[in-house]
């Protein structure tokens, strides 16, 4: 039986956050300002907090000011707001990122909305995603944007071929769903609503699976030879209650069958992270009124 190649988003990510301190030590020299990135973590959510420590510790590694605001869970909207507008006043500040998801009495389309689109590294503030759409240059969501550096590892040309996006968010279906039509693949979304998901998924070349779901797509949901990319992050804690994630993709019986997957973990999280360090620099250099570095 011949087993699917594992595509190694660490590794991946480990050359792009190598790119990303190339570019943050040209600016240096150039204009002698570091970039910088504002994490805002609002609460206490147990999984924000890590994800927000990795930013922190890959901005260390590529030589980017990390600005680390923490805030009480009970903050009102509007001086959230406030805090964010200061941030987009601070000079030393080319990034922020608001860490999804924020406490239930918060709009999150308001305060996404309060970051100056320059400073928008998520690609969240309705102006970035209306240029995604348009094709203009903008900021691309990382995940999304880790998902398409993956598949072109695989795949040097995308045109004409069948993808399928499983979830419709905002931050990864929808915008993955952007960059597939620019790359010229035929795109079909399949949601929670969709009624024959396995049937539509058999017929892809590509599938991308970002539903939260564990385990949801099976070996016999896939095309042979197919990519197949899993961005879910499942808690799935062991029997002896050390913590564990799990992907949407059973990996076990999709790698007999695909012909490249990624794996959970190792996959799409350590792509996202190092696009949003690339994503902290372009918004740095646009800044400084730098070309856009090539990465
Ligand atoms: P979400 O809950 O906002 O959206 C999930 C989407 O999946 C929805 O659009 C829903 O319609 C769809 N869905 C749910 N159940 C389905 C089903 N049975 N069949 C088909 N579609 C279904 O989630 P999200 O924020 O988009 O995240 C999705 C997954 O990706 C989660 O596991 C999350 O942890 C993970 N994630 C990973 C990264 C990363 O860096 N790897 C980043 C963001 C999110």
């Amino acid at each position: 039986m011949r087993l699917a190649t594992v595509i190694d988003g660490t590794a991946h990510a480990a050359a792009l956050r190598r790119r990303a301190a190339e570019i943050a030590g040209r600016l240096r020299r150039e204009t002698g300002t570091a970039p910088g990135l504002a994490t805002v973590l609002v609460g206490d959510h147990p999984a924000s907090q890590v994800y927000v420590r990795a930013k922190g510790r890959a901005c260390a590694g590529a030589e980017v000011s990390a600005f680390d605001i923490r805030l009480p869970g009970d903050i009102s909207e509007a001086r959230l707001a406030s805090e964010i507008e200061q941030l987009n006043r601070d000079e030393r500040i080319d990034g922020v990122l608001v860490q999804l998801p924020l406490p239930r009495h918060i709009d999150p389309h308001r305060i996404l909305g309060s970051i100056d689109p320059a400073k928008d590294v998520d690609g969240f503030h309705p102006l970035n995603v209306g240029r995604l759409w348009n094709g203009l240059p903008t900021m691309i969501p990382c995940t999304p944007q880790g998902c398409i550096r993956l598949l072109r590892t695989v795949h040097i040309d995308l045109s004409g071929r069948h993808a399928v996006v499983i979830g419709r968010s905002n931050i990864v279906g929808k915008p993955l769903v952007a960059l597939l039509l620019q790359a010229d693949c035929t795109v079909t979304v399949v949601h929670s609503k969709t009624r024959n998901a396995d049937e539509i998924c058999r017929s892809a070349d590509i599938v991308i699976a970002a539903a939260g779901r564990p385990g949801m797509v099976k070996g016999d949901w896939i095309k042979p030879g197919a990519t197949v990319i899993d961005v879910g992050i499942n808690p799935a804690p062991t029997p002896e209650g050390r913590g564990r994630v799990v992907g949407d993709v059973d990996f076990l019986s999709v790698s007999e069958i695909a012909g490249a997957i990624t794996p959970v973990p190792g996959g799409v999280g350590p792509m996202t992270i190092a696009c949003l360090l690339l994503n902290t620099l372009l918004a740095a250099c646009r800044r400084r009124g730098i070309a856009d570095p090539a990465i």
